[in-house]
Order: C-alpha cells, then sequence, then structure tokens
C-alpha cells in the first residue's frame, strides 16, 4: 500500500498559539531533532507520535522551555520564549514523561506551591487547587505524600500541576501512562473540556488514544516530520485503503527508513 501524501499544514495557519520551526537538536553524536516545524491553533488536539527515540520527549521539552535546542524558533502565542522566558513559561501547562515532583511533600501543599509559583494567591489559589482535586479526583491522596501516590494518582497530579493557572498551551507527554480505563475515560472528556480557546499537543504510543481525543496526528521518524495530518482525513485514506491509521502510520515510518 502506497503511503498517504505528506499533508503539512503549517504554511499558512491563522494565529497559532504553539509554533515550532526547525527546531534542531543533538546530543553528542547523535542528531535528535533534525529541522521539526508544525503550528497547534487554539482549538486543536493534536496526537503526538513515534517509535521508540523518535524525539517526542526531545521536542515537547524544547516547546515548554526545560531544554535549550541547537537551532530553530519556538512562538507561544506569540511569545519568543528566548527573549521572554517567564512570559512563554506563564502560558505553558508541561506534564513531563518523568514528572520531577517533590518525592516527601503532601499533594495539597505540593499543589499550593505549583500555584504559588504561577503567581496565585488567597482565595483564588484555594479555589483553583479545589477545582483540580475534584476534576481529578485527587481528594483520596490530597493528604498523602507525593512518593506514596500509585503512579495513576501520580500522573494525575502532575496532571493538575501542569493545568494550575490554567494555561492555554498544553504540552503532555504520555499523559494516560499508568492510567485504568476509568481514568482514561476522564482524561478524554477532560481534553474535550480543556480543548476550545487551547492548543493541545501530546505524545503517546496508545492510537486509540489519538482517535477517541484528537483532531490532528504528527508522526515524528528519526527527528523529522513525516506526517501532518488532520485525524479525519487520515481515517478517510485508512477507509479508502481498506486499512487502518496503525497501518497508515507504520507505512510513513517505513517509508521513511526504507528512502
Ligand atoms: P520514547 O517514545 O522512547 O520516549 P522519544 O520519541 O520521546 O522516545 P526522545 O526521548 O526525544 O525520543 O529521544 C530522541 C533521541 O535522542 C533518542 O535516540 C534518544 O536516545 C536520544 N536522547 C534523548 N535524550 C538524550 C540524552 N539526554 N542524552 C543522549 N541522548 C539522548
Amino acid at each position: 500500500m502506497q503511503p498517504p501524501p505528506f499533508t503539512g499544514i503549517l504554511a499558512d495557519m491563522p494565529n497559532p498559539l504553539l509554533r515550532a520551526h526547525g527546531l534542531h537538536k543533538r546530543y553528542g553524536a547523535k542528531l535528535a531533532l533534525a529541522g521539526v516545524s508544525f503550528d497547534v491553533a487554539p482549538g486543536e488536539v493534536v496526537g503526538f507520535l513515534g517509535a521508540n527515540g523518535a524525539g517526542k520527549t526531545t521536542t515537547l521539552r524544547i516547546l515548554a522551555g526545560t531544554l535549550a535546542a541547537d537551532g530553530g524558533e519556538v512562538e507561544i502565542d506569540g511569545i519568543d520564549p528566548g527573549r521572554s522566558p517567564l512570559a512563554a513559561r506563564a502560558r505553558v501547562g508541561y506534564l513531563p514523561e518523568h514528572d520531577g515532583l517533590f518525592e516527601g511533600m503532601q499533594v495539597e501543599d505540593l499543589l499550593r506551591f505549583h500555584g504559588a509559583s504561577r503567581g496565585l494567591a488567597g482565595q483564588a489559589l484555594a479555589t483553583r487547587v479545589a477545582e483540580l482535586v475534584a476534576r481529578l479526583d485527587l481528594r483520596a491522596v490530597l493528604a498523602a505524600r507525593v512518593h506514596e501516590c500509585s503512579l495513576g494518582y501520580r500522573r494525575r497530579v502532575a496532571l493538575a500541576a501542569a493545568l494550575v493557572n490554567d494555561p492555554a498551551v498544553l504540552l503532555f507527554d504520555e499523559p494516560t501512562h499508568g492510567l485504568d480505563p476509568l481514568q482514561i475515560r476522564a482524561f478524554r472528556a477532560l481534553l474535550r473540556d480543556l480543548s476550545p480557546g487551547r492548543a493541545i499537543l501530546f505524545s503517546t504510543h496508545v492510537l486509540q488514544e489519538v482517535e477517541a481525543s484528537c483532531n490532528r496526528v504528527v508522526l515524528i521518524d528519526e527527528g523529522r516530520i513525516v506526517l501532518d495530518a488532520p485525524l479525519a482525513v487520515l481515517q478517510a485514506q485508512a477507509k479508502a485503503a481498506g486499512s487502518s491509521i496503525e497501518d497508515l502510520v507504520v507505512e510513513r515510518t517505513l517509508a521513511r527508513a526504507r528512502a
């Protein structure tokens, strides 16, 4: 089966909230990113796919401002993080692959700490923490220390920390890893509620997640974007070819390996 044509939509997207252009990153001899470009507009939920080592985490870290690129540009809501790192970071909620939460801190204190570090105080802080606790079902672990939380709770605590200041750009690295089926369903509902007006990019290896939650797919392979298309287009292509999105993704990855 022929892989679908590359349908990059970078060129003329109006007012993207997130813009990556020509990102390059090298770790010693290893070229991790070789010119990664894509934009994410308000209302888009983008599934960021790629094999192990393809460059997803590296891209997300650069976009979140926790790793410096060797080349290329990032814009967050029109802001260059290189020039205005605090203003850019204030607009980003980042759920890292390894959460880096303070192990010995109680969950409630941790959420309050994250809120305070994002400028919330007093009643606004208390209200926001209460909203997130309810939304992410964290009441049972509020008094627990982070290291006492199960993986699923821990993931949700980290998600709450990422959402605390209600950012416009959400970057999630394998957000459903460790969640049980009920929590995965709750996460999908959360994404649906969050998506209006926000740009959401999340990495995953689970195509079911992409089909359930995303309206666009970006596939990276060996540090290069090899597919960027609306989910509906991929679904139509898969249907016409009598195949599946998984087949299209695998074909596109293999096409690069063969090239
Ligand atoms: P996974 O799905 O396994 O999490 P990924 O798509 O997120 O993979 P990255 O973690 O971005 O991939 O890694 C891209 C490439 O860069 C890989 O070859 C990886 O081994 C390499 N790499 C990542 N971080 C480092 C590092 N700190 N030092 C050296 N090489 C690294």
